[in-house]
């Protein structure tokens, strides 16, 4: 039959549907899915040698013939294949474990190939766990004797099944993948051809061919990410129309001098940009990046307040209940004395629908997207922390706009995005970057507490609480992603420790997810009131939360947390004035992890912890789940400045010869196809 590169994998032959639904857990779905699943690593197994030159510790492929073969059961139960192995120079064993069919498959008298390495089982020189192979004329090995791929696996699917799929697929359909960059283009940046680098990326002759393929590969990642963003923008630009605003100075003005504090240049610069694009007839599509407490929220005011002064509404979405309320707090507090209406709008309210086609500024959670909830003429919508919305939540909420016309659209976010990363993902959005905290923030003194310093750290932080009259969030170990009642216990646990062992003279409260809603918010509402002095919590809850007086946050198990989560949950104070703190605690005795949390007592600065945690421990941590779509490797080439400016190049080069890359059918293909997540598009 034939086969596409955008076949489903289940129609390869060898394959079919039961491995196809375990492939899905690799996110392997289509044809060049499984041809770009690339080893992860090697294993050099192309040093064939003798058995009479073997010692342990060696890392080698021998080839020999099978004396006998056994399954043994011992006492305490285990199931081990035992082997003889000899050739001219002499004889070896081999053990495998719990695989008793080998002893079926594998006889007396046949030729073997066998790669692993070299120890002791018992006191006998031995061969433990290898790959194998029987030896029969005209049969190409994948397995033993060579430099072998090691991929990630998955229940059902192993790296040696994965490796046979794979090579017959390469052998059988040589022509699947074909490359997209004209030669000339290729041979500026020494690029092997992309047939070539797919086949050797899995069976390379030695480690070094390997990894050159896979830099080509992701080389070509890098491209599809730029020129999936430049067609974005192309489309963004040809197709949608907004209302261009007339802002005279005055306008701004009259905000700027409203407001309580004097705006930082960042937020100065902010704002002009937001307001040049407001004037145009092309929408805003704008991102705008700042650490928590930045002040990002003003800048969203200051183009609130423009878009009603032009007669268009606003809409303000976020993701949880209590930052609505907070937005709608702020918002109404800088807006309302310049005689805007703002209105919020949460899940279970009666909404008076007459009212809300007035108002000027409606601030919500995801039920702002009911279909209950009508806006009559929306000009510009924010979003805040846009990542934990979907796609399809957002183009919901753009189709609240009249039909013709599309909002102007600002997204916000405090996920640092290192900046590498936000100019090859996201080349479709402008950004805007809030680097300056706002005068007299001063930097979070930041503490790693060894284990035997905990007692004095509580009772420091006791008298932060009774002498400066100080509150304190104490945030319990990172347990599972979501909020599950194993993380409720174990936060309901340490809390019920801190009141009856530690802290039985102060005021404790206990927040976590799984609360009612009313609950969280009285329980904010008396924290913030400093009715409570601590308020335990589990790490999932609420990250904006604005409580100036609370200077003193606490985290345990910070092993557990990325950098960047630290940095998130200790922008939870030093909100005001005061002096605030941050100590982090840890029962690790490790000084690489020591190290690793240590580099929070000097690092203040979001991104750039964003490229620690890049460099230390992978993306994981950066974006908490595989959503974004953005493939492994490229984020181990973000370091890498050469490949990444050498790839924008090439996007650039490729979208000037042809715009609409209608001359590279492949590129196209893949840009169609493309998983990875625009953040602002619909
Ligand atoms: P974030 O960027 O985390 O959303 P917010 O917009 O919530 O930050 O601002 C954090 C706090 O800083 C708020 O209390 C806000 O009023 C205050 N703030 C914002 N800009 C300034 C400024 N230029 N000077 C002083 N305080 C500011
Ligand atoms: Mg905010």
């Amino acid at each position: 039959m034939t086969l596409a590169a955008t076949s489903p994998v289940q129609y390869v032959p060898r394959i079919g549907p039961s491995f196809a639904k375990k492939l899905e857990h690799l996110g392997i779905l289509t044809v060049r899915d499984l041809l770009y699943h690339t080893p992860f690593r090697y294993n050099d197994f192309s040093h064939t040698t003798s058995i009479a030159r073997l010692h342990p510790g060696m890392m080698v492929s021998v080839n020999g013939e099978v004396k006998q073969i056994k399954n043994i059961f011992t006492k305490t139960g285990r199931k081990i294949q035992e082997a003889v192995v000899t050739d001219d120079t002499g004889s070896i064993t081999v053990i495998w474990f719990n695989q008793l069919f080998l002893p079926k498959i594998i006889h007396a008298g046949d030729q073997i190939a066998l790669s692993g390495s070299v120890g002791f089982f018992g006191n006998k020189l031995a061969i433990e766990s290898p790959e194998y192979e029987l030896i029969v004329a005209d049969k190409i090995h994948l397995h033993t004797g060579r430099v072998v791929p090691i991929y990630s696996e998955t229940a059902g699917i192993s790296s040696k099944w994965l490796r046979s799929r794979i090579y017959f697929l390469l052998t059988e359909y040589p022509n699947l993948i074909h490359e997209y960059l004209p030669d000339n283009i290729r041979n500026i940046y020494k690029l092997p051809k992309l047939e070539d680098a797919i086949q050797t990326v899995h069976f390379p002759k030695t480690v070094q061919e390997g990894e050159a393929s896979e830099k080509r590969l992701t080389f070509d990642e890098l491209v599809l990410m730029q020129c999936t963003s430049f067609e974005q923008k192309r489309i963004w630009e040809e197709t949608k129309r907004a209302s261009a605003f007339t802002i005279p100075e005055s306008i701004q003005n009259t905000f700027i001098q409203a407001l309580p504090f004097a705006l930082t240049n960042d937020q100065h610069r902010a704002i002009q940009d937001v307001t040049n694009d407001l004037k145009k007839t092309i929408p805003m599509n704008r991102l705008l990046e700042g650490d928590v407490g930045s002040g990002k929220t003003v800048v969203a005011g200051a183009a609130m307040f423009t878009t009603a002064k032009n007669g268009y509404q606003s809409i303000l979405m976020a993701p949880t209940q209590i930052l609505a309320e907070q937005h709608y707090q702020t918002i109404s507090s800088l807006l309302t004395p310049l005689g805007l209406t703002v209105e919020l709008i949460l899940g279970g309210t009666k909404q008076d629908l007459t009212k809300q086609n007035k108002t000027d500024i409606m601030i919500g959670t995801h039920a702002l997207l009911q279909n209950t909830v009508l806006f009559s003429h929306v000009g510009l919508i924010v979003i805040d922390e846009q990542q934990r919305f979907g796609v399809y939540q957002r183009a919901l909420l753009r189709s609240k706009a009249p039909s013709d016309l599309t909002p102007h659209l600002l997204t916000m976010t405090a996920t640092p995005i290192p900046r590498t990363l936000a100019l090859t993902m996201y080349g479709n959005l402008s950004l805007s970057i809030l680097k300056e905290m706002p005068i007299g923030r001063l930097p979070i003194k930041t503490w790693v507490v060894p284990k035997e310093k905990r007692d004095a750290a509580y009772e420091w932080i006791r008298k932060e609480i009774t002498a400066q009259n100080a509150q304190a969030f104490i945030v319990c170990p990172f347990i599972e992603e979501s909020e599950s009642m194993t993380s409720v216990k174990a936060a309901t646990k340490e809390f019920e420790h801190l009141k009856k062992q530690v802290y039985q003279d102060l005021t404790l409260e206990l927040l976590h997810g799984r609360m009612k809603q009313a609950e969280k918010t009285k329980l904010l509402n008396d924290f913030r009131s400093g009715k409570t002095n601590i308020l335990v919590s589990t790490p999932v809850v609420e990250v904006g939360i604005d409580i100036p007086n609370a200077t003193v946050m606490m985290i345990e198990g910070a092993e557990r947390f990325g950098l960047s989560q630290l940095h998130q949950l200790r922008g939870r104070v030093g909100r005001g004035d005061k002096q605030s703190y941050c100590l982090l605690f840890t029962e690790s005795m490790e000084s690489t992890t020591i190290d690793r949390l240590k580099i929070l007592e000097t690092v203040h600065n979001g991104p750039e912890l964003a490229e620690h945690d890049m460099r230390i421990r992978g993306q994981g941590d950066l974006f908490g789940n595989r959503q974004h779509g953005i493939p492994e490797m490229v984020f181990s080439a973000l370091g890498d400045d050469r490949i990444i400016q050498n790839s924008k190049e090439v996007a650039q080069k490729l979208i000037t010869s042809d715009p609409t890359f209608i001359s590279f059918p492949h590129l196209r293909e893949r840009l169609n196809e493309s998983k990875i997540q625009d953040i602002a598009q619909d």
